[in-house]
């Protein structure tokens, strides 16, 4: 049981009092209570979803954070699933009908580290689970606008409110932002147990050549004739106004709070309402909100038949009651019609005319002790009143009997009394548990980084004085292409904190531990425990929640007739097949108005195709449909275009912008720097030979890598694999950023794996990837810093060419303890001081939320051109 807190404990006792205070039966107006996702009332399993992307994203985690903690942990749909992406729903299951009045919606962040939300969503309710009503608001808008940023929770009035069982929160994106959500509903518990009602349709007025319309505008029933199986504005918790011509409700039409019917038009000279219960009930009273403008041909009804139903047919003795009619006063008023303790889950009420018009804006009934209806006082409009956090403001209250109540008042004030006691004291003997415990960890950490420090300091001088040592590593390369990426997870197990875990039961330290330890300073962003999931399977497991959701297939990508492709060489070949450079005829007809690629007049147009190797299996296939699905969305100068695709028929193709100089590295590679003193002073160009490169020119094309992981990070997009090789130059020193298999792949939490096993690119990953699978725009950045490293070292070496595999990661396990043993990328000999110190090194930082974003990094390297 989740125990509450102190401060909720004593809004309870406030708001029991002040509702015996007043009488209190339901009021909208105090009706606005958490109903339990903060407060874990509700249970995990009473909150379920269409679809998360990866565990650590599944909807039970999707509770609104009032405490505002680390912000982590919301619930994040696997919108790849879902093509169109509009059918992604969170759904809270309540165990009963509630009245709910408020609903409140918050994204992620991640103590910085995420930036998803929902700008917008739907909510759809249900009372029965089958029968699913999309919520509008009064003026027929579905749409709610939600969250501006990761962090506030933006709080929605449901103006009409919802009676209902089942909700669902269902987030509107156009697949160009992540969306995660953590919600709340606020409210109170329904206890009319009021399932539906069938009335006849309202009628319209002519008032002096006024329209005046008396229909149930938010029913959300079936109408035809009749309105059947709804709810609507008799139970909205909005009562009309002694006036029927005006409204509480700012810019509705004259007659809006009332249901109306005109005598003339229902020959039988009544109106007849069905009410359907949710059960069988006894009924005490019926409490009926009439208009009683006499001076407008409108009375309050003369008499109530009300016929009773608990089994298939109605009883055949009615309840009469006849009001005494007002023929002084013309305020509107509520009816109370007492139905005589009578048992029914069904009642069939007449409302006998007593002139040419009856309006009714309320129904509200009262049965067994549950004594209540929609709140006696007319409903005030405006910003909602601030939430007390508690339970259900709904009581029952049988005002006959007061000394009982004060009795059952003081028997909740003792009980709550000892349960304040008793949560203080858990909380003082937790403080204490948690501090020993820490003591111990502290000790244990201590312990064992003074062994691998012994370890490590012998590799940190040779290191250090850059000895060039050569690796006997047993580690072995996989990637079929390239050393580049490598399988981090038994190099992992290397490093004393992490391989503990899964050598013996005893006191482990995994990095969560660590985290939450306080002795990691960067905020834990992922769920996944490394050590946990390697043993559980043999590879590396990415199951970090920053990520991006693109899906759905754009409609702008188009289907490219397969024969007026003309295959001229090969460029390439990567992980799902070759890539050949080809003519296309007539692709003009296929780009965008936006595209800005050389040559585009130029018919045939020369393009790189990439296809998916005839044997690839399922898994590759739909990886390589995903990828065209991410790359569609993405529109920027610094990013390749895809232009076009043959999916209709095997092999898969994509159409991508050709760049003639390929990719960076072998283009870099090729290239000797023109020297030049200071290192960072502009090169004139015509100095510049085939060969040769000036830093400017290095530092041009970084810019614009920087520029196009700009474009990236605001789309929240995390791209996991940034290097050099990954980015392809066009004509003029042209670069783009390519190759979003990294992201497509580790995007769905998936394992990353090739040939069957987890391969990574380790010497570009920050530490917080290799040990903690975090990947994030801040790991983005890390890799941004040793791209930027092989730029301006001409990529003559691989990142730390001195360091075996099993090296690099032990020095991951450096910067994790950062006692200043960590090794950084040395200052290339071309790099000013100032880059390297305020620009390079800032990438690597341990502390993730203190490395630059990637406008800081664009904006500091152009105006280190200027
Ligand atoms: P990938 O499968 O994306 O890794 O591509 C494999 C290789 O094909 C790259 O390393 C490039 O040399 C080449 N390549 C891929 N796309 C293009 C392109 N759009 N233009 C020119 N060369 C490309």
């Amino acid at each position: 049981m989740k125990v509450m807190k102190v401060e909720q404990i004593s809004h309870h006792v406030v708001f029991i009092l002040l509702a015996a205070a007043v009488q209190c039966q339901v009021n909208p107006e105090m009706c606005r209570y958490p109903l339990g996702m903060t407060g874990g009332q509700i249970q995990d399993e009473d909150i379920s979803a269409s679809s998360h992307w990866s565990e650590s994203t599944a909807a039970r985690f999707g509770r609104v954070d009032l405490d505002n903690g680390d912000g982590d942990g919301a619930w994040c749909p696997d919108i790849m699933s879902e093509p169109d992406g509009l059918t992604e729903y969170l759904q809270v299951d309540l165990r009963s009908l509630h009245f709910i009045t408020l609903v409140g919606t918050q994204g992620r962040h991640a103590d910085g580290m995420g930036n998803e939300f929902a700008q917008r969503y739907r909510i759809k309710y249900s009372r029965d689970g089958s029968n699913w009503v999309g919520w509008h608001d009064r003026k027929g808008r579905q749409v709610i606008e939600g969250n501006r940023n990761a962090y506030d929770v933006v709080l929605k009035d449901l103006e009409p409110p919802i009676i209902a069982r089942y909700v669902r929160f269902m987030p509107v994106t156009d697949h160009s932002m992540i969306v995660c959500m953590r919600v709340e509903l606020y409210g109170c518990q329904w206890l009319d147990g009021l399932m539906s009602y069938t009335i006849p349709e309202g009628h319209q007025m002519i008032y002096r050549g006024l329209d005046v319309y008396f229909n149930d505008s938010v029913y959300d029933g079936a109408s035809a004739e009749r309105l059947t199986k709804g709810l609507g504005q008799l139970t909205d918790g909005t009562w009309g106004l002694d006036d029927f011509l005006h409204s509480h409700i700012y810019g509705m039409w004259p007659g809006y709070d009332y249901l109306g019917w005109n005598n003339k038009s229902l020959p039988k000279g009544y109106v007849e309402m069905i009410f359907e219960f949710d059960r069988v009930r006894n009924f005490t009273s019926m409490k009926v909100h009439c208009n009683n403008m006499f001076s407008r041909g409108v009375r309050m009804f003369r008499q109530a038949t009300c016929y009773f139903r608990s089994g298939p047919d109605w009883e055949s003795d009615p309840v009469t009651f006849r009001p005494e009619l007002d023929r002084i006063s013309q305020g509107a008023r509520f009816i109370t019609v007492p139905l005589g303790d009578r048992t029914a889950s069904a009642i069939k009420c007449r409302f006998h005319f007593s002139d040419g018009w009856m309006l009714l804006s309320e129904v509200a009934f009262q049965s067994g002790s549950a004594v209540y209806n929609t709140s006696l006082t007319p409903r005030k409009h405006g910003r909602p009143t601030n939430l007390l956090p508690g339970e259900d403001p709904f009581h029952k209250v049988d005002d006959s009997n007061t000394r009982i109540l004060i009795g059952c008042l003081v028997a909740i004030i003792a009980i709550l009394l000892a349960i304040i006691v008793i949560i203080l004291w858990r909380q003082v003997w937790q403080k204490m548990l948690e501090k020993a415990s820490r003591r111990l960890l502290d000790h244990e950490l201590t312990a064992r980084l003074a062994v691998q420090t012994q370890a490590f300091s012998s590799l940190h001088s040779s290191l250090t004085s850059d000895s060039g040592s050569t690796s006997n590593s047993t580690y072995e390369s996989i990637f079929p292409l390239c050393s580049d990426y490598q399988e981090p997870s038994r190099l992992i197990r290397k490093l004393p904190e992490f391989a503990q875990s899964t050598e013996h039961l005893g006191p482990s330290i995994s990095p969560r531990a660590l985290a939450s330890s306080g002795l990691d300073g960067a905020p834990h962003y992922a769920e996944a425990d490394i050590i946990s999931l390697q043993e559980s399977a043999d590879c590396y497991s990415i199951t970090a929640v920053n990520m991006n959701l693109f899906s759905g297939t754009d409609s702008s990508m188009r289907e490219f007739p397969r024969h007026k492709l003309a295959f001229k060489e090969k460029l390439g070949e990567g992980q799902f097949g070759e890539v050949h450079l080809c003519e296309a005829e007539g692709m003009q007809d296929f780009l965008d108005e936006d595209l800005s690629i050389e040559g585009t007049n130029e018919s045939p147009l020369l393009v790189a195709v990439k296809t998916l190797r005839e044997d690839a299996n399922k898994n590759a296939r739909n990886d390589f449909l995903k990828e065209i699905r991410i790359m569609s969305r993405l529109r920027d100068p610094n990013i390749v275009r895809l232009l076009a695709v043959c999916v209709d028929t095997d092999p898969l193709c994509m159409i991508t912008e050709y760049m003639e100089n390929g990719d960076l590295n072998q283009f870099l590679c090729m290239l000797r720097l023109k020297e030049a003193a200071g290192g960072d002073k502009a090169e004139p160009e015509e100095e510049e030979g085939e060969s040769m490169v000036s830093y400017s020119k290095l530092i041009a094309m970084a810019v614009q890598i920087a520029s196009g992981m700009k474009y990236l990070s605001s789309l929240n997009f995390v791209h996991r694999d940034l290097a050099t090789r990954n980015c392809l130059v066009g004509k003029n020193y042209t670069i783009k950023i390519a190759d979003f298999g990294m992201s497509r792949n580790l995007y769905r939490g998936d394992y990353y794996r090739i040939q069957g096993r987890a391969v990574l690119p380790i010497r570009w990953m920050s530490w917080e990837s290799i040990l903690l699978g975090k990947f994030t725009m801040a790991s983005d950045v890390w890799a941004y810093g040793v791209t930027l490293w092989e730029i301006l070292t001409l990529c003559k070496k691989q990142p730390y060419s001195q360091l075996s595999d099993e090296q690099v990661i032990e020095n991951t396990g450096e910067f994790f303890r950062d006692q200043g043993k960590q090794v950084y990328l040395p200052k290339p000999l071309c790099c000013p001081d100032r880059v390297y110190n305020d620009l390079m090194l800032s990438c690597w930082r341990r502390n993730a939320k203190q490395r630059p974003s990637f406008q800081d990094i664009h904006t500091q390297l152009m105006e280190s051109l200027a």
